[in-house]
């Protein structure tokens, strides 16, 4: 666990080079008395040009669109002797200024843009103003009047590249996935507390990809004392967060609306929720009004705490049954015991998270989405959802125009799902709308 002594929201995280962005160093790049520059002195060809990252040529196009990652196949050169963390610009083929980005040395995103302005100065100030859009962008959704957990900043989609901020009450967690924002981590967390004086912030840097960024992994306490339990409440419902070692930040928020949906459709159904997590649609369902929730997950840790949201809401009753299984075989055993359901939910974990694993994530969409179509009664409902960024809206449906059809079923579709409002989209990112969704009525 890595804990971080408050510094003067100031203090970069990497005292002077932390913050180094490369605005005309022409003259003083090839200085190796600087210590920023030690690792210039054993590369001095490469350092004596203005650090910057210089295109291909053609390949400013994306940038152009305001696509915020440069891929490394994209790069011409990098000049200078920068390191990763670095805020370098981004130029043309011909020389022209297209963006100031974060460099990445090791990552196939070799840079993630901060700006689009030649202007700007990438520091404290440029974090706070980042910062404070995003919190009043978030304001205006007014989720507070049933809800004190949301999605505070959405990486990309909110001009923060490789930033998550996730509230749960009282309590802040951040991850981190880029070298960019690792390097202004202590300021991000200094604006933070100023702005949202948290009684704690909790980073869990410590997802898959942060190893494709080269970055180790983190988990621990950076700002304040954690609180022995922490608790989110979400459309008055009360749910436990294990901010330490559940999945993602703790909490899956990006569902929030779709299971409000389900709570409204749930009345005298007999529900199967798989890939329960903690709980989620299924205590929506049961205050819905369900006849009977079967809830599955194979992790015995989260169905424990499922367990105890449904004492905290007052839902402890004999409708609800969980079951720590395979989803795979599980629902294959119910098909062989000849069993039914009025509505099932389909929630599983990212088969793909980049579209090299889209094959073998669609064979698996295909699957359970096979088998829930074959538990369903008939007039009965299917919530299916893809959480692969590597899997796009168009490819997602048809997997379940398939799985429909192998499974002999006409099905409607009569509600296309997203991630709630607290997870924007920006409309030049498209990767951002990584969670999607269906709702099927069978005939
Ligand atoms: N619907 C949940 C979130 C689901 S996250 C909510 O609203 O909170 C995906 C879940 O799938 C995780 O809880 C994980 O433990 C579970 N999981 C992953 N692979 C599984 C498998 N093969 N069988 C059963 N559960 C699985």
């Amino acid at each position: 666990m890595t804990l971080q002594k408050t510094k003067s929201r100031s203090t970069p995280h990497r005292p002077s080079p932390g913050n180094r962005d490369f605005r005309n160093r022409t003259k003083r790049s090839a200085q190796t008395t600087d210590s920023q520059n030690t690792r210039g002195a054993a590369h001095a060809g490469e350092a004596t040009a203005q650090p910057g990252i210089i295109l291909k040529a053609g390949r400013e196009k994306s940038l152009l669109r305001r696509h915020p990652w440069i891929f490394s196949g994209a790069v011409e050169r990098v000049d200078g002797a920068p390191i990763s963390g670095d805020t370098l610009p981004v130029r043309s083929a011909q020389g022209e200024f297209l963006a100031w980005a974060a460099y990445n040395a090791g990552s196939q995103i070799t840079a993630r843009v901060w700006s689009w302005r030649e202007e700007e100065n990438i520091d404290a100030e440029f974090f706070r103003n980042k910062i404070s859009s995003a919190l009043a962008a978030r304001s205006e959704l007014n989720l507070s009047r049933n809800s004190n957990g949301m999605r505070l900043i959405h990486a990309e989609s909110d001009g923060l590249p490789g930033l998550i901020v996730d509230q749960y009450g009282d309590v802040l967690v951040m991850q981190i996935g880029s070298a960019g924002t690792e390097r202004w981590r202590d300021t991000i967390a200094d604006i933070l507390q100023e702005l949202c004086k948290p009684a704690c912030i909790y980073e869990r840097s410590d997802s898959d990809s942060r190893a494709l960024e080269g970055l180790e992994l983190r988990n621990g306490v950076l700002r304040g004392t954690l609180p022995d339990t922490v608790e989110v409440i979400e459309n008055s419902l009360r749910f436990k967060v294990d901010v330490v070692s559940g999945q993602k930040t703790g909490f899956y928020l990006d569902q929030r609306d779709n299971r409000a949906l389900t709570g409204t459709l749930a009345r005298d159904k007999d529900v199967l929720n798989c890939f329960c997590y903690t709980g989620g649609f299924s205590l929506y369902a049961l205050r819905g009004g369900a006849k009977s929730v079967l809830s599955i997950d194979a992790s015995g840790d989260a169905l424990r705490i499922a367990a105890e949201n449904l004492t905290s809401n007052g839902l402890d009753t004999p409708r609800a049954e969980w079951l720590e299984a395979d989803v795979f075989q599980a629902l294959r055993k119910l098909r062989d015991q000849g069993l039914s359901f009025d509505l099932i939910i389909l929630d599983p974990p990212k088969f793909a998270p980049t579209a090299a694993f889209a094959e073998k994530a669609a064979r698996g969409y295909k699957d359970i989405n096979l088998l829930g179509f074959k538990l369903l009664r008939p007039g009965g409902l299917l919530f299916t959802y893809s959480c692969s960024g590597g899997i796009s809206e168009d490819l997602f449906q048809k997997i379940i125009a398939g799985a429909a059809l192998d499974a002999g079923v006409d099905a409607q579709i009569i509600h296309h799902l997203h991630a709630s409002a607290d997870h924007p989209v920006l409309l030049s990112f498209p990767e951002g709308a990584y969670l999607k969704g269906l709702v099927l009525r069978v005939a």
